[in-house]
């Protein structure tokens, strides 16, 4: 992506240090002098956000003009940008080759979360969620995954100001990360990176439906903390809304958990809990769910159903809402009821999706 067909000329925006490195590599730069100039070009790109080669200003006039012939810092293109009532914005970003994702900034009292996407739409098709209807699914890469921060920041105009803005990232936006993992991961620890965008671990958050042979990695590998798409208590139930259950099923996915490296009262799983009215909002179905996850140091995040259109679920009643969450709360587990946001731009979750038609399925 990024990669203007004119010139091909290739953007910096995304790139990981290896790939830098990999570009410089090329101009004559004398071999003790290539690490220093990777970071300066990292720093800029990461740390100041500068939208131009020219304000390289740390780099020699020479090495600018080189690096001009074959980069440039280009970002995809916003094809559209909202901004709901209560602050959310959601940016529709288009690349290259015109396919689109949605990445959603939603402001709190003292943090700011972006919601970032993995995938052009999602093969996986949980019944309740609006990407799953899309048609067209393809991989981001980890350039197009860090370009949607760069953007954000952009947008947002938060580059080298404090207080910052996006205080966490959360890859719940449209895809499934785990089916992208490798970008995923790159893409992450770009986001980690000190002298760059400089976010902890403790602050981004990794949302899965259950691609289990990929958790413990995740957590070895990326370090950050976990969510999971849980949303049912029996085997048959979560068959229909999270169809991947077919393939692990409950009790796979909650052994993967107990190992998830790191784990500790103080880095809880977030079991990710969607409130369908007579589907899987009963009262058995709280007392089964804090059995199911005995064990666990975990936090159960009950979200009110997000209907979109054609959808062919409703929203628990508020007071079946309050009822469950008490039974959760009252074995010992956080159980907060998420507050939609955004929904009259269709930011909130599950809503998200974009018009891409097919190109080809993964
Ligand atoms: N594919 C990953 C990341 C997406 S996260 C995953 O499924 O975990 C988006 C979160 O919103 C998930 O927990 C998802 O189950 C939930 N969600 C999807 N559709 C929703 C809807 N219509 N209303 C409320 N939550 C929804
Ligand atoms: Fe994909 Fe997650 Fe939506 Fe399921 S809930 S279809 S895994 S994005």
């Amino acid at each position: 992506m990024n990669e203007n067909n004119d010139n091909k000329e290739v953007s910096l925006v995304g790139l990981t240090r290896e790939e830098i490195k990999d570009s410089l590599i090329k101009f004559d730069i004398p071999d003790q002098q290539i690490n220093m100039r990777v970071n300066q070009v990292w720093g800029w790109i990461y740390n100041k956000g500068v939208s131009s080669i020219d304000e390289m200003t740390t780099l020699s006039l020479g090495l600018r003009e080189e690096l001009k012939k074959h980069h440039n810092l280009n970002r995809p293109v916003i094809s559209d940008e909202q901004t709901s009532e209560d602050g959310t914005k959601k940016w529709l970003l288009k690349f290259n080759d015109g396919s689109e994702i949605e990445t959603v900034f939603i402001p709190d009292d003292e943090r700011g979360t972006l919601c970032v996407s993995s995938q052009v739409g999602c093969t996986l098709n949980c019944t309740f969620c609006h990407t799953g209807t899309q048609r067209l699914v393809r991989n981001l890469s980890s350039q197009e995954i860090i370009s949607q921060v760069v953007v954000a920041k952009d947008s947002l105009e938060e580059w080298c100001e404090e207080p910052r803005k996006i205080t966490n990232i959360v890859m719940m936006g449209m895809g499934e990360p785990l089916y992208n993992y490798d970008s995923v991961r790159d893409a992450l620890h770009i986001v980690m990176d000190n002298e760059g965008l400089a976010l902890s671990k403790k602050r981004i958050t990794l949302s899965t439906s259950g691609v289990v042979p990929e958790i413990v990695r995740t957590g070895n590998e990326i370090g950050c903390l976990l969510a999971i798409s849980f949303h049912a208590t029996t085997d048959e139930v979560r068959n229909n809304l999270v169809p991947i259950n077919k393939k692990w099923n409950i009790e796979k996915l909650l052994n993967a958990l107990r190992t998830y490296p790191g784990l500790s009262n103080s880095q809880r799983i977030t079991f990710e809990y969607v409130m369908l009215k007579d589907i899987n909002d009963s009262d058995s179905d709280a007392k089964r769910l804090v059995k199911l996850i005995a064990g666990i140091p975990a936090k159960i995040n009950l979200i009110p159903f997000n209907p979109w259109p054609g959808s062919p679920y409703n929203r628990s009643t508020k007071k079946r809402i309050d009822s469950f969450a008490k039974i959760v709360n009252r074995a010992g587990y956080a159980s907060p009821v998420r507050s939609p946001r955004g929904e009259d731009i269709m930011a909130a979750c599950g809503q998200l999706k974009s018009e891409s038609l097919k190109l080809k399925k993964n």
